[in-house]
């Protein structure tokens, strides 16, 4: 069923871009109300990150918990750390018509696809395999050894990319970011998205004087 908002989904190999992105469509002139989803994780804070703001970051046991309380809306185990998607981040803010953005794997996209059909689901690919462990290593924040364990990693991720909707090739930030809003747009300008939002004007377009 539409919901007032949009879900999406970015999902990439780790280094490829999709916070960058984000960060960067955050700051775009928006029409309407956009927000990431702040997931839940077992992993540590890398240096800079705030609890709360990029995660929410609990012990494997808390969890756990969450797991059994069906907090979440998908979980998955990513590098032997738990992620989630909290169910409240995601509905509430449907329903309030913000569109609603999910940085997850592509675990967590398979599961949420099944739960919402109409969601948006968007691949961000690295220009090269060289590239991204450049980028991971400029980044700066993973040691070598978590750096070796997110290449080996990538080739998974990358392996399920006939599952999305979308594929935005991050090589020039900029052209990957017009993408990215172009996307964002088409999606709100569907017909299914344009009756929900506008309930009144279609009424009153299609009434019997
Ligand atoms: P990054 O890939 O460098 O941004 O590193 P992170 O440690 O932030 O994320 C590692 C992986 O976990 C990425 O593939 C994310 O897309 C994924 N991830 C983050 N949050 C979630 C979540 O809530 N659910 C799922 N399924 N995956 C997540
Ligand atoms: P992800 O969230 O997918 O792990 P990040 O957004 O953290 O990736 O990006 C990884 C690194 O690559 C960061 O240092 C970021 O600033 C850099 N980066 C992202 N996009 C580009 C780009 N198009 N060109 C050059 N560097 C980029
Ligand atoms: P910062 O943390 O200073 O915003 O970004 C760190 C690095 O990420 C930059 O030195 C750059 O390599 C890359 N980066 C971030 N934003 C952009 C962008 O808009 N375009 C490009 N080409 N690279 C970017």
């Amino acid at each position: 069923m539409a919901t007032p908002g949009n879900l999406f989904i970015l999902s990439a190999p780790s280094g490829a871009g999709k916070s960058s992105l984000i960060t960067a469509l955050l700051k775009q002139p928006n029409k309407r109300k956009l927000q990431v989803s702040v997931s839940h994780t077992t992993r540590e804070p890398r240096p800079g990150e705030i609890n709360g703001e990029h995660y929410h970051f609990v012990s494997v046991e808390d969890f756990k918990k969450s797991i059994e309380q069906k907090h979440f809306y998908e979980w998955a185990e990513v590098f032997d750390n738990y992620y989630g998607t909290s169910e409240v981040a995601i509905d509430e803010q449907l329903a309030k018509g913000i569109d609603v953005f999910l940085d997850i794997d592509w675990q967590g996209a398979q599961q949420v696809r099944m739960k919402k059909p109409d969601v948006t689901t968007i691949f961000i690919s690295p220009p090269s395999r060289a590239t991204l462990e450049d980028r991971l290593r400029k980044r700066g924040q993973d040691s070598e050894e978590v750096i070796a364990q997110r290449m080996a990693q990538a080739q998974s991720e990358c392996s399920h990319f006939q599952e999305f909707d979308y594929i935005i090739i991050n090589d020039e930030f900029e052209q990957a970011l017009a993408d990215l809003v172009t996307i964002v747009e088409n999606q709100r300008l569907k017909r299914s998205q344009q009756v929900e939002n506008h309930k009144d004007l279609f009424k009153d377009l299609l009434a019997n004087d």
